[in-house]
């Protein structure tokens, strides 16, 4: 194991001055038996660097936002050039409307945006929106979806809920928590069962359209269109979670692979290039009814912020390049290939769930469909993997229930040494 003797003095600190020692639960590595992580003190393409010298290959990205990899040396420079020119108004800068601009060019179902400062923010309004415009209380979500951590959404949620297994929602008052329906992902006909046990009360059904907060869980051929179709014949919002997918499996997010177009569209993560920005928009008679438009509030001090959005702006720019798409999807795909041939020459049970750069590989038989089948992944092999890919310089989510991030700066090599580090730690078992 590396030495982590910086880590564990700031980490102990840590401890004493913040709740679990992060700012984040997903920050900590409880899941995986191993305290401290390592404190992070640099990135450069695919790897990052401790305070104590280690390196790592990093398969997290920030969980998301950097899909050119650390220190993209586009983005440092145009956050350098506008920082130096002020570092935010509270006021309107022409970045906003170049941003603004862009994602309603790009993402099918935008016609108007409104730019946040994270995923939970952008969720957070798209919800309020939709019960406001439909002037009904109800929601339907699904189990092992995550956005974000206001009150409505922490109902059977993934990402740090599921992988802390806190149980219930404590601190979200029982009348609010009564309001959301959380739904098995993949599964139409307790959507429709829901919708006739409550006719005219749900205002919106919100959806990853490809769920990447329990590990990454593809929608079956049908789901997302049935949605669809359903909400549309219903009158009720159909809102994409796009804050992971949107920009990540395909220019303009998944609705532009699936061609299946909802009325809302959440935003965030690659759309801020690592700094704070989130979004949401969707069909123009519902955005026009957000203040100062329309009667529905929702504000920011750092909404639009010109050096987060600079950093956005110049991620999105690269990666409209050609070809972008098809190198990460290569990336992705050589990956999960070599992690699945590599587990069934071992003849151990591993199902890689995949879309792009995306992927998850759950130590289960499989298939993986819904919240349900990932639980049944083995959580004890899980861990005994991520400390051997750790100990050769992987740096892993330390979660089975959350997706691995694949950027354009990894290398073949540095897929090839993450492939080699799983054959190994799987050979000594
Ligand atoms: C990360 C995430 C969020 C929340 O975004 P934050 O910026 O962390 O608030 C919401 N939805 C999905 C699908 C996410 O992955």
């Amino acid at each position: 194991m590396a030495n982590l003797v910086e880590s564990q003095r700031l980490f102990q600190t840590a401890l004493s001055l913040m709740p679990g020692g992060v700012n984040s639960p997903v920050r900590g590595w409880g899941a995986v038996g191993l305290t401290p992580p390592p404190l992070l003190v640099r990135g450069a393409g695919a790897r990052v660097y401790d305070v104590d010298g280690n390196s790592y290959l990093d398969f997290i990205g920030s969980w998301g936002p950097l899909i050119l990899g650390h220190a993209a040396p586009e983005v440092v420079a145009a956050v350098q050039e506008t920082a130096a020119r002020g570092l935010g108004f509270g006021a309107s800068t022409p970045g906003e409307v170049d941003l603004a601009k862009l994602l309603v060019e790009a993402v099918p179902s935008l016609e108007m945006v409104r730019l946040v400062t994270s995923g939970t923010e952008a969720c957070m309004s798209a919800l309020r929106l939709a019960r406001g415009a439909s002037g009904r209380p109800r929601l339907i979500k699904f189990d092992g979806c995550y956005h974000g951590h206001a009150d409505s959404f922490l109902v059977s949620a993934g990402s740090g809920v599921l992988t802390q297994g806190i149980p219930g929602s404590p601190g979200v008052p029982r009348e609010i928590a009564a309001l959301t329906l959380s739904l098995p992902y993949n599964d139409l006909k307790a959507v429709k069962e829901a919708v006739r046990r409550h006719p005219g009360e749900i205002a919106a059904v919100i959806v990853e359209p490809v769920a990447g907060n329990m590990g990454v869980v593809l929608p079956q051929p049908g789901f997302l269109e049935g949605l669809r179709q359903l909400c549309h014949q219903e009158d009720i919002i159909l809102i994409f979670d796009e804050v992971i997918t949107g920009f990540r499996v395909a220019w303009g997010g998944a609705q532009a692979l699936y061609g299946v177009t909802p009325d809302l569209t959440c935003l965030g993560k690659i759309i801020g290039g690592g700094l704070p920005v989130g979004a949401y928009g969707g069909r123009r008679d519902l955005m026009s009814q957000m203040a100062p438009a329309g009667p529905i509030y929702q504000a920011g001090t750092l909404s639009g912020n010109p050096v987060a959005v600079a950093a956005g702006l110049a991620t999105l720019k690269a990666l409209q390049k050609p070809g972008t798409y098809e190198q990460l999807e290569e990336k992705g795909a050589w990956l999960a290939q070599e992690l699945a041939r590599a587990a069934a020459r071992q003849h151990l049970d591993l199902t890689v769930n995949r879309l792009g750069s995306l992927l998850t590989p759950f130590f289960t038989r499989g298939p993986v469909h819904d919240l349900e089948d990932a639980r049944r992944a083995d959580l004890q092999k899980f861990r005994q993997f991520f400390q051997g890919m750790l100990a050769a310089g992987i740096y892993l989510p330390p979660s089975q229930f959350e997706a691995w991030f694949i950027s354009l700066a990894h290398e073949p090599q540095d897929l090839e040494a993450a492939a080699a580090a799983a054959r190994q730690v799987w050979s000594k078992r």
